[in-house]
């Protein structure tokens, strides 16, 4: 592990908080040392209280904050004097340490500060690291480990037996650091969980980190458990889409909610899922404390979820009666699935979630590959997973978050989606929680929003092939199908009948009616399988109720997809798949309407820009927002008793009403 410290790099963070950030940073851009809010950093500060008096302070990272992007914002100031004397008493809740990390605060506006805090204030240094590098739980996590990390480090660390996070930790730290810590110690090692360095400034305690870590590799190498093997390219999953569909759909009704579940097809995954000993080594549990919560005790392994389900139960039934407290399980569906055919496959509450618990998990893989070549992968003991699961701390962290988005766990694909309406749905789906699909002929697709929760897929609808394939590419991606919103579509040039090429007509047809067909009849088993019910919203037009001369082929193809959205409501009302339609006009913020045209067309009826785009009964412009509302809208539990709906989003057309 080479150091990523750059003199002029680290010369453009001034002053010690800048440093801490900094190195703070240098910390985070490695996923093998922290992983999404894991690991954290200090660094202790005198300053002028307000009564002009000096006081130490220790800034720690903040929770919600990330190393890799970390600002001076998110260190949180303590009192120091505080720390040290709640590490001295003998007895505090997790829950009143948590008052008091927030009660020792000089600024009420800063983030709750880490737990770990208190460990953070007794440690020796101006600067302190903290990592779960995974080198380290490589060796911490196995049979002879802890004689083992004596090996590797000698006495330039303190090691502490495994306790879980929070006061009992800093707790036996305050006591056992200053008894072992020699004139050589430059760290802390806790068993199961990870490292900790320090220094009197950022460079000392970041190289330190990376110097121990850099033994913990090279011990690895010497035991030839640190390269890992290249697997093999993955195979496409073989198992059907709508087998996926109907996994996810057992793993909602599990967590008693919709969930994504996202196929990774990574070739690790699918090399690790194919283990002869994935019954034995995957079964044990999560590789340090901070994995618990994102991956669940143990993986489910293959697709029978009731089992997966009732395991679990008994686990908690024990596991409770032994704790002897009073708690409510948490939902019994599993974060992390191993399939043979399917490869690692991830599932969270939302698309970002499960893209959490899959970087994890593939760490995850790592640690335990290495653990079993040194000599066999041992989790922490089943208690103490529970107890993690269990904390106050994490349920009270649970309590506290708020309503989930109306659409959380669930899967939407909208049509055309690179430009105008469509782009405005996928906006406004993307707002209210859901994950989304867009398609779209535009590459442009690929690139409309870098964020988990979206997938950009470039597909021509008239193609067959394509369109399947894209289906199946978005059911990979997040396990299945909720909301189908059908909005691709063109406007051909005017032309009357009577000088029609057939070739116009066609096209028109292919694209406005033969595509929405195909993408109905695809899709149907999928909507089929959704948790809360299929929905379908069909974004027709004014054309439908009110056709204009020289638009025969557009009106005809949107009058006959309208007819075909009628017959799929009676046919699958059945699979409680509910389809509606709206009927937009004159929405000019699409790319269709350029600057010029919208000029013409005003001249030719003899009304200014304005007058033409409020030409309406209510006198206002409707926008690709309005209609993307509404078609979300559609989908929601406002819409939940309606079908085959026509609703008009025109400002009111007189030839409508
Ligand atoms: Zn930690």
């Amino acid at each position: 592990m080479k150091s990523l410290w750059n003199e002029s790099e680290a010369a453009q963070y001034p002053g010690e908080l800048g440093q801490r950030v900094y190195t703070s940073r240098l910390l985070g851009r490695d996923a093998s040392l922290v992983l999404h809010g894991g690991g954290n950093t200090s660094v202790k500060l005198r300053e002028k209280n307000i009564f002009g008096e000096d006081e130490d302070i220790l800034y720690v990272k903040g929770s919600g904050w990330d190393l890799e992007t970390i600002e001076a914002a998110g260190f949180s100031p303590c009192r120091l004097n505080h720390l040290l004397k709640l590490a001295k008493l003998g007895e505090l809740t997790d829950l009143q340490m948590a008052n008091e990390l927030k009660g020792c605060l000089t600024n009420s506006a800063a983030p709750m500060p880490s737990v770990e805090a208190i460990l953070h204030a007794i440690l020796p240094g101006k600067f302190v690291d903290h990592t779960h590098a995974d080198a380290l739980i490589s060796i911490t996590n196995t049979a002879t480990g802890l004689s083992r990390v004596q090996e590797v480090f000698g006495d330039r660390v303190v090691v502490i037996p495994y306790v879980m996070p929070g006061f009992k930790l800093a707790r036996l730290c305050a006591e056992l650091f200053p008894k072992n810590a020699g004139p050589r110690t430059v760290g802390l090692v806790l068993m199961n969980h990870g490292l900790f360095t320090f220094g009197d400034s950022a460079k000392v305690a970041y190289e330190l980190m990376i110097e121990l870590v850099t033994l913990a590799e090279s011990y690895l190498a010497k035991h030839k458990a640190w390269e890992l093997p290249s697997p093999a390219m993955v195979p496409a999953p073989r198992a059907a889409r709508t087998e996926i569909a109907a996994l996810r759909k057992d793993i909602s009704a599990a967590m008693g909610v919709p969930a994504i579940l996202a196929v990774q097809g990574s070739a690790t995954g699918h090399a690790f899922a194919r283990r002869s000993d994935v019954g034995v080594i995957s079964q044990q549990g999560p590789a340090t404390p901070d994995h618990v919560i994102r991956t669940k005790r143990i993986p489910m392994l293959g697709r029978d979820v009731a089992a997966f389900r009732a395991a679990y139960e008994a686990y908690f039934a024990a596991c409770a009666a032994k704790a002897g407290r009073k708690l409510t399980m948490l939902d019994p569906a599993p974060r992390v699935l191993l399939d043979p055919e399917l490869g690692l496959c991830t599932i969270g509450r939302t698309a970002k979630e499960a893209a959490i618990s899959a970087d994890i998990y593939h760490h995850t893989i790592d640690i335990i590959t290495r653990a079993t070549a040194l000599g066999g992968w041992r989790a922490l003991p089943a208690e103490d997973i529970f107890d993690v699961e269990y904390w106050d701390l994490e349920q009270a962290k649970l309590s506290a978050s708020g309503k989930p988005p109306v659409f959380a766990g669930e899967i939407a694909l909208v049509t055309g989606a690179a430009s105008g309406i469509g782009k405005a749905c996928v906006e406004s789906l993307l707002k209210r929680g859901a994950a989304v699909v867009g398609l779209d002929v535009n590459p442009a697709i690929t690139k409309l929003h870098c964020r988990p929760d979206f997938h950009g897929i470039v597909c021509d609808l008239t193609q067959e092939a394509g369109v399947t394939a894209a289906i199946e590419e978005a059911v990979r991606k997040f396990g299945g199908l909720d909301m189908l919103v059908l909005n691709a579509g063109i406007f051909p040039p005017g032309a009357s009948i009577a000088d029609m090429k057939a070739e116009l007509w066609h096209k028109v047809m292919t694209i406005n009616l033969d595509a929405n067909f195909l993408l109905l009849r695809e899709c149907h088993a999928l909507l089929k399988l959704a948790p809360n019910g299929g929905r379908v919203v069909v974004i027709g037009s004014k054309n439908v109720p009110a056709p204009g001369p020289g638009a025969a082929a557009y009106s005809a193809s949107k009058a006959a997809v309208n007819q075909l959205v009628r017959v799929a409501a009676l046919e699958w009302g059945k699979d409680r798949i509910r389809l509606n339609s709206l009927h937009p006009n004159m929405v000019f913020d699409t790319a269709l309407w350029t600057p010029e045209i919208l000029a013409s067309r005003a001249k030719h009826y003899g009304l200014t820009v304005e007058e033409y785009k409020t030409n309406n009964v209510l006198k206002t412009a409707v926008s690709s927002r309005d209609v993307a509302e509404l078609a979300a809208e559609m989908c929601g539990p406002l819409f939940a008793k309606t079908t085959a709906s026509q609703v008009p989003v025109d400002g009111g057309n007189d030839r409508v009403i």
